[in-house]
């Protein structure tokens, strides 16, 4: 039975009603069917920031006599705020830079365009535009990379705090094989700064701090060793741990030059501690069994940056392997702006078909939807604040527009059910797929039809 407490003032709250769907369990690990709560007319009542109710409006709507402040949306699907598991708000400058593999576009366009974010009103509307992008695309909830600098930090925090989104980040550890622009002074000193600006943000109002070195390559030992001290530290309270892994073959190698006493790249962060529950291993493309295996056992989460995997020619993310049945994975989606190409998660769900198809796998759009909110929520523990519309969860919502052209709309009419009209809006790709989205209860992105 659902939360039945009706307040003395109803007449206070706000609902939506529409369609609404919301995953119950991992439709990669149990029966499709059993997976999602589907409601072809929804009633959802919010409350301080929470979801007080939800159910079918005819019958939820009596026990809330007062309610007259109720948004309708019509030929829309109301589903959980969309969350992107990694993410470099930083690179949001340099998005769809054309030509070069992963190693070659970090020297040529990633590194100087991040040594600009030193500066603080260079990175505080970097933070402006890419809040804007994703929130325009129904993202509520993101795992992301700052750099370096203190205020590439603050910038962002500062900025999903005005909006009151649950985000995750955090200063980048990179002490070696970058730019002296860019490189951090010394492993000590930089953890010292990832230490007290953690102790700034995190916790604070819905914010979330993440240890975040590059990736192996760009880490000295000591500063890993230092990264994974910290992490331990405070992986207790919530802290998060947020890096690369397996991306590309050549980024393989370097890594195995680098640190020829570890068995594999998963190993090495296994060495300096840097593998946990809320560890976020994005990518995860080029993986060998027993790093699958590893990750497993120390439950780790994965991003999916499809979008990204194709812009850079790296490899393909095999999600079969990652949910295999004997040693799943949470895996989450990504849009890995700006390896990525564009700020929307759905538009990620297409892309990560074309990926599977490269295989010959077939990714639908049950299992899609779900990497695109409660996996992800799963993939940063925090399935028990967002990512499912249920009683007691933070009103963070996505209001998805079923006919947001008007071709689109005509498509619609030769689909069977909501899952082929997502796989036909999600392959399309139309920029304006969300119409609403909601933060902790308050509409903050709103598309007139
Ligand atoms: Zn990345």
């Amino acid at each position: 039975m659902k939360n039945n407490i009706i307040p003395p003032d109803s007449a206070s709250l706000k609902a939506i009603r529409g369609m609404s769907l919301s995953f119950t369990a991992d439709p990669f690990l149990n029966p499709q069917d059993k997976c999602y709560t589907l409601i072809e007319d929804a009633l959802i009542v919010m409350s301080e920031g929470r979801i007080l109710d939800i159910g079918n409006y005819a019958e939820l709507a009596p026990r809330y006599p007062g309610l007259t402040n109720i948004t309708r949306y019509d030929d829309a699907l109301i589903i959980p705020g969309l969350i992107d598991c990694h993410a470099h708000y930083v690179q949001s400058p340099m998005i769809a830079s054309c030509g070069d593999t992963l190693l070659e576009w970090l020297e040529r366009y990633t590194f100087p365009t991040e040594s600009k974010f030193r500066s603080k009103d260079f990175a505080a509307a970097a933070a402006r535009q890419w809040f804007g992008a994703v929130l325009s695309q129904g993202t509520t909830t993101a795992n992301v990379f700052a750099t370096t600098f203190a205020e590439s930090v603050d910038a962002f925090f500062e900025e999903s705090e005005r909006y009151n989104t649950r985000m995750i980040c955090g200063k980048v550890l990179q002490d070696r094989n970058l730019p002296p622009s860019l490189r951090d002074a010394s492993a000590e000193e930089s953890v010292e700064l990832a230490e007290s600006l953690m102790k700034k943000w995190h916790g604070r109002g819905r914010q979330l701090y993440a240890v975040i070195p590059r990736f192996a390559p760009t880490s000295t030992p000591r500063q890993l060793e230092l990264a994974g001290r910290l992490y331990g530290a405070h992986v207790g309270e919530g802290v998060y741990l947020h890096t690369h892994l397996d991306e590309a073959e050549g980024e393989i190698e370097w890594v195995k030059e680098l640190f020829p006493e570890c068995r594999t790249y998963t190993d090495v962060y296994r060495r300096y501690g840097l593998l946990g529950k809320r560890s976020v291993m994005a990518h995860c493309c080029v993986v060998e069994e027993e790093e699958w295996r590893m990750l497993h056992d120390f439950g780790c989460g994965v991003a999916h940056c499809p979008s990204s995997n194709l812009f850079l020619g790296d490899g393909e993310f095999r999600y079969w392997e990652a949910k295999q049945a004997d040693r799943p994975l949470n895996v989450g989606m990504a849009t890995d702006v700006g390896g990525g190409t564009n700020f929307s998660v759905l538009r990620q769900l297409g892309e990560a078909y074309k990926v599977a198809m490269l295989q010959g796998r077939n990714l639908d759009a049950v299992r899609s939807l779900f990497l695109a909110t409660r996996g992800g929520a799963e993939t940063l523990r925090l399935a028990d604040r967002i990512g499912s519309l249920e009683p007691g969860m933070e009103a963070d919502i996505a209001v998805i527009d079923l006919a947001p052209d008007e071709f689109t709309a005509w498509r619609m009419q030769f689909c069977e059910d909501i899952f082929q009209r997502l796989f036909v809006l999600t392959t399309l790709g139309s920029d304006r797929m969300i119409r609403a989205t909601y933060v902790a209860g308050e509409r903050v992105f709103n598309r007139e039809r």
